[in-house]
């Protein structure tokens, strides 16, 4: 059973969803079905403007997937007269959609509607991107598959700037309307030039958090650059929860020609050893390296996924997705072969590792929770 929604994840997001009419239109009316929110990319090749679209579906054995929208593929979703399915004309499997928050429509004390602060993503997470603005993009240095830009300018009405203290007041209002709802806080944003003072006010937003008090089955994540003073990750630490830098492709070519901004800024190599640096500090299994699987050979993510395991470093992987917006909008998307290849051998350096997956159960375009649950043929 795993196994088999592993294998329409994959199915779905190696091709993305479609819509017929008669979908769209059903779901303009289910206001209580969770509505695409885009604080940080587009998510679909073909954008439906002012228009009502899943964020995701929820497969069998609550295996999280994510649905970006491609007018390309055979899978579309039907509201069928036992519920939602999704189907390609030969295969039909039900699925359902994680609900409409209850804290969405809340307004903060600053009058702001919760939804434009915080974004729940995976049907368990509660996602604050801040700053909504990457500075790569200044001059055309953004990564490729990149469209955080556009999606701010055109698709989005998330707050650009999120203090600590406001993002703390929406957790507590996001947590105390759907109790018992969420597993995970996750903190992520785009890059400001000084790496820095970057990476200070991301772990000052993540320790407001701690403050809370949380319980202790909602675990607190954090998604930056990395410093370029490395003593930096001691105030993480001290924080506690997990930390991921995203490299994004491990091939040195690869890298450099698909994510300029990080190249020529930071760097490959500095990357590298600010890896080895939050391991020593922070902790072996607490530290993932996020890569993106479908932009470089198989051989190089597959090298890289056994690279960062020996070096401590958890390998999160997520799913290349075709962004309106990048500049990678008609780049193909990976192959179901190639990503089962990925997922067998994040399987194997979980394993050999004792390593857990980012955001548990939530990660809509990774693989991450498939491969620590050996859902990989
Ligand atoms: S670092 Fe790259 S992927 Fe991240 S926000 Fe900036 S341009 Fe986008």
């Amino acid at each position: 059973m795993l196994r088999d929604a592993v294998a329409l994840k994959l199915e779905i997001l190696s091709q993305g969803i479609n819509f017929r009419p008669e979908f769209l239109s059903e779901y303009q009316r289910r206001s209580e079905l969770i509505e695409k929110r885009r604080a940080y990319g587009s998510g679909d090749k073909e954008v439906l403007r002012d228009q009502r679209v899943p964020q995701e579906a929820i497969l069998d054995g609550d295996i999280i997937c994510a649905l970006n929208h491609s007018p390309g593929s055979t899978w579309f979703l039907e509201f069928g007269a036992d519920g939602p399915c999704v189907t390609n004309g030969e295969q039909q499997h039900g699925i359902r959609f994680p609900s409409t928050p209850r804290s969405y429509g809340v307004s903060l004390s600053n009058g702001v509607p919760l939804e434009k602060v915080a974004t729940i993503y995976g049907n368990t997470t509660i996602g604050i991107f801040t700053p909504g603005h990457c500075f790569y993009f200044n001059d055309e240095q953004q990564c490729k598959f990149c469209s955080l830009g556009p999606a701010r300018d055109l698709l989005s009405d998330h707050d650009m700037a999120i203090s600590p203290q406001l993002a703390a007041e929406c957790v507590t209002h996001a947590i105390a309307s759907d109790p018992g709802r969420y597993r995970h806080v996750l903190i992520n944003g785009g890059n400001i030039r000084d790496y820095d003072r970057g990476f200070a006010r991301q772990v000052r937003i993540h320790t407001a958090i701690r403050e809370l008090d949380l319980p202790p089955s909602i675990e607190r994540h954090l998604i930056s650059m990395p410093p370029k003073d490395f003593r930096l990750f001691e105030s993480f630490a001290a924080a506690g929860g997990t930390l991921a830098m995203s490299l994004e492709l491990f091939d040195r070519e690869h890298f450099e020609r698909l994510c300029p901004g990080k190249a020529r800024d930071y760097g490959r190599d500095r990357f590298l050893a600010a890896f080895e640096a939050a391991v020593a500090t922070i902790g072996r299994g607490k530290v993932y390296a996020g890569l993106v699987a479908g932009l470089e050979p198989l051989s190089a993510i597959t090298e890289a996924i056994e690279f960062f395991g020996e070096m401590g470093a958890v390998p999160a992987v997520a799913v290349f997705h075709p962004d309106y917006g990048s500049l990678l909008v008609d780049h193909p998307r990976p192959t179901r072969e190639f990503l089962q290849a990925v997922g067998r051998t994040m399987s194997a350096v979980y394993a050999k590792h004792s390593f857990r997956p980012f955001i548990t159960g939530s990660g809509r375009n990774s693989l991450d929770t498939e491969a620590y649950l050996g859902g990989f043929a």
